[in-house]
């Protein structure tokens, strides 16, 4: 090698490195070091620390601040947190960022809208849009409304245009006669598998669709372009961001625009360099759904770096609403008018026990995770039922599959959590103010509605307990609501009423379920969740310490600087 190659060989990586970011320190010295704050790194041995040094993104030391500007050389990057609080980045796992990001250029209407408010709201949407184009929207709920509505409620307004409302669970829909006559949905219709069309007393459809049901109108909607899918992704991913969610478990792949089409965008928009987070995708389940076996026997084309494709989402009800679609142990404190058959007593299991037992157990063997949706206990029932299944017939896979929602949850039901080495996974964000909870209460009763969400149970239980946002289920992402819901179980500000007192656990025990218990479930408790040296340098800076203020202010603590893999991704103005 001639004295001018052996330069060259030299001289690139030291180029390259100049130009892709901050200059790599010399070995052993931190590229970055942050002292002066409050670090609350949920690591037992040592929980509060001044400072933290970081290397090619991983945390290299934590202690005092004497002690970590000790390992910083002339390159370094020393940044004073003045004082500022420091935790490890959150997760959301369970939320709908392609639902929540196509919301935004949809008909919205505010949570808790009364009839004429919606009315009105639809009609300004008509206004900005062509004769005969589709309203598409939400959300609506029926306690707000009054009575459960129809589509002489649309029509009156929209005579022209078709109309189709989400409710705010997501799990109903509300259509006008334009919707179901272009949809073909008439009396002579049957209901789907899994759906209900809503009829009236002389067997027309009365404009309410619930669960699969939805998808025959539906599916008429003209589908969004693919720049317009990649705008709504980048803008709800930079909300993520914003609120210190570090990482996120998309639950409901496939829900707004086919299954392919939304793994190919996480897939390209990681390779655009877009996707900041670490994420898994759980791609929506049905029997026999050859478009999800194609992308399962596809999974490690689609999966990236950060983005995991081996998260699978089958539903095993609905929502313990008006609608009675949860599926419940025991009966539903109100009939519902005008039915009087077990579906509407009970709610209904979307999925036969036998059918589930075999599509859990063969995922399981594949290496794949299986979240299911089960509000009502019964389904929480059927799905730790499918887990056991699955154990039984293959051992412990390792893989930590999870109950999602878990509104209500048998006494008996929860040690087998434990058990079986599964989750719980938990909605916090949907507590308080969310109109759903009157629904809640008025169609379960007050008995069980006083045991709603049992996280401290599952906790006493020994049973990994995960949050999930639901978001765009509800109308912000932000955890600290969470946070403070998880303790306080009032509305943010404290509040005479609440949800399932009885149920409250600590501020700590709260932040863990977001940081250390999500890594857990992950599979990356060696890598994230904590703040400790070896750790991946996944951290949030907060304008306040949750832990010095009172915990109805927990609801106002505020994200100033996302940090992930040591590398700044979000910076508030
Ligand atoms: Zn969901």
């Amino acid at each position: 090698m001639s004295m001018q190659e052996k330069f060259s060989a030299w001289l690139v990586p030291v180029v390259l490195c100049t130009l892709c970011g901050p200059a790599l320190a010399a070995d052993g010295q931190a590229e970055t070091i942050f002292t002066n704050g409050r670090i609350h790194t949920l690591n037992p041995e040592q929980p509060e620390a001044e400072a933290l040094a970081i290397r090619a993104g991983v945390i290299i030391a934590v202690g005092d601040t004497d002690t970590i500007t000790a390992t910083a050389g002339p390159q370094t990057q020393r940044i004073d947190l003045g004082g500022k609080v420091v935790l490890p980045g959150f997760h959301d796992m369970h939320v709908h960022p392609l639902f929540a990001g196509v919301r935004q250029t949809e008909c919205k209407i505010e949570q808790g809208s009364t009839l004429e408010q919606i009315q009105h709201e639809v009609q300004a949407c008509i206004d900005r849009t062509d004769t005969g184009g589709w309203i598409t929207g939400g959300q609506w709920d029926a306690h707000a409304i009054g009575q459960i509505p129809d589509r002489s409620m649309l029509d009156t307004i929209s005579p022209k245009n078709p109309v189709l409302l989400s409710d705010t669970s997501g799990h109903s829909a509300w259509a006008n006669s334009k919707a179901l006559a272009i949809a073909g949905v008439t009396a002579d219709t049957p209901d789907p598998e899994g759906g209900i069309i809503e009829r009236d007393s002389g067997g027309e459809p009365t404009g309410i669709l619930r669960e699969a049901a939805i998808m025959l109108v539906r599916m008429h909607v003209p589908p969004h372009s693919y720049e317009a899918l990649r705008a709504a992704l980048e803008w709800s991913m930079n909300q993520m961001l914003s609120h210190g969610i570090t990482s996120f478990t998309e639950a409901s792949t496939g829900f707004v625009a086919g299954m392919t089409r939304e793994v190919k965008l996480y897939a390209d928009m990681a390779d655009a360099g877009m996707v900041k987070q670490r994420v898994r995708l759980c791609l929506n389940w049905e029997p026999g759904n050859a478009e999800l076996e194609a992308v399962i026997a596809d999974r490690n084309l689609y999966a990236r770096t950060n983005v995991a494709t081996d998260c699978i989402k089958i539903f095993l009800d609905g929502v313990p609403t008006d609608s009675h679609t949860a599926a419940m142990l025991d009966p539903y404190a109100r009939p519902m008018e005008g039915r009087s058959d077990d579906a509407s007593r009970y709610g209904m299991l979307l999925v036969d026990q036998d059918v589930l037992n075999e599509a859990v157990t063969r995922f399981d063997r594949m290496g794949l995770t299986v979240k299911f949706h089960a509000a009502g206990d019964a389904a929480v029932r059927a799905g730790l039922n499918a887990f056991d299944a699955a154990r039984t017939a293959n051992g412990f896979s390792g893989q930590l599959h999870d109950v999602g929602h878990c509104t209500f949850v048998s006494r008996e039901d929860l040690p087998r959590a434990r058990a079986l080495g599964v989750t719980f996974e938990v909605s916090p964000y949907l507590w308080s103010p969310s109109p759903i909870n009157d629904d809640i209460s008025k169609e379960v009763g007050d008995e069980r509605t006083r045991r709603v969400w049992p996280v401290r149970e599952m906790i006493e239980a020994g049973a990994l307990v995960v949050p999930g946002s639901d978001w765009a289920v509800v109308p912000s992402v932000n955890p600290w609501i969470a946070v403070e819901a998880l303790v306080t179980r009032e509305e943010p500000g404290g509040s005479a009423k609440h949800f399932g007192k009885e149920q409250a656990v600590s501020l700590d025990q709260a932040i863990r379920l977001f940081t250390v218990n999500a890594a857990k479930h992950l599979g990356m408790a060696d890598k994230v969740g904590r703040i400790e040296p070896g750790l991946l340098a996944d951290l949030i800076v907060l304008d306040r310490d949750p832990y010095s203020i009172p915990v109805t202010e927990l609801h106002q603590v505020r994200v100033e600087q996302t940090i992930i893999n040591g590398t700044p991704v979000y910076q508030a103005k």
